[in-house]
């Protein structure tokens, strides 16, 4: 081959004549893929262009990743990404370079889909694990069953440890004490000047007496007690339900 004055010698192989132009790059099937799946390897090795024979065409050195070059009489050779530098041409350096980036990009791309298939997989059978363990529920559905069961008890629990007070509530009526039931029906306690005018309800509708009344200031106590003891029991139900939701869920 000439090159300019300059004649290259080349340690093993004829490299063409005159100027080369890369056309692209072939790479040869690894050995995981001759493991693993012998078949295809074979077929992939054995549709590899002509010119690609696992050694370099310059230096004779094994090589995996061919970069494919035409010469002037558009015959085809395969040289190692280090023999592409050796053979003086600076845009074939460039070029090559630009081809082996987007190589190595085409490459990471293929193991990320590859990883996020896997990992799909791999979510897909422990659904199914957990469906066939728990008579087609996954994991997840049966914590939000447990939950939704709870919920339900609580419900339950909270209506009737609340019942005497709001069978006081509902024989008063009017739309302050439906509203205090209905609240207290679904476990929430009133507060703060809603508690004070609750228990004052309560212990009149109790005594059947007017505020302030013997009466009704004997009662008073005993209604106050009442009340204090289902807000006690309202409380555990919630702070063990938190518990619950913050073990099994996560939440805080
Ligand atoms: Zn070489």
């Amino acid at each position: 081959m000439e090159y300019g004055d300059k004649e290259l010698i080349h340690k093993h192989f004829r490299m063409g004549r005159g100027k080369y132009r890369l056309i692209s790059i072939w790479s040869a099937p690894s050995k995981s893929v001759l493991e693993a799946n012998p078949l295809g390897y074979n077929k992939m090795m054995a549709e590899r262009p002509k010119c690609c024979n696992m050694v370099c065409d310059h230096c004779g050195t094994g090589i995996m990743h061919h970069f494919i070059l035409e010469d002037e009489d558009k015959e085809r050779f395969s040289v190692g990404s280090s023999c592409i530098e050796k053979l003086g041409q600076y845009d074939l350096v460039t070029a090559a370079q630009k081809m082996e980036k987007e190589r190595q990009r085409k490459l990471r791309h293929e193991r990320a889909e590859k990883k996020r298939a896997e990992q799909h997989a791999k979510y897909e059978a422990e659904i199914e694990e957990q469906r066939k363990k728990n008579g087609g529920l996954t994991d997840r559905e049966v914590l939000l069953e447990e939950r939704n069961q709870r919920e339900l008890d609580n419900k339950k629990k909270y209506s009737e440890l609340s019942a005497p007070i709001v069978a006081l509530l509902e024989k008063a009526s009017g739309n302050f004490c439906d509203s205090m039931a209905d609240n207290l029906r679904k476990g929430s306690m009133p507060s703060g000047g809603a508690k004070r005018i609750v228990i004052e309800v309560m212990t009149k509708q109790y005594t059947g007496a007017r505020k302030n009344s013997k009466a009704y200031n004997a009662a008073l106590p005993e209604m106050e007690a009442l009340f204090e003891s289902v807000e006690s029991e309202f409380k555990i139900i919630r702070e063990s339900h938190f518990t619950y939701l913050n073990k099994s869920f996560g939440w805080h």
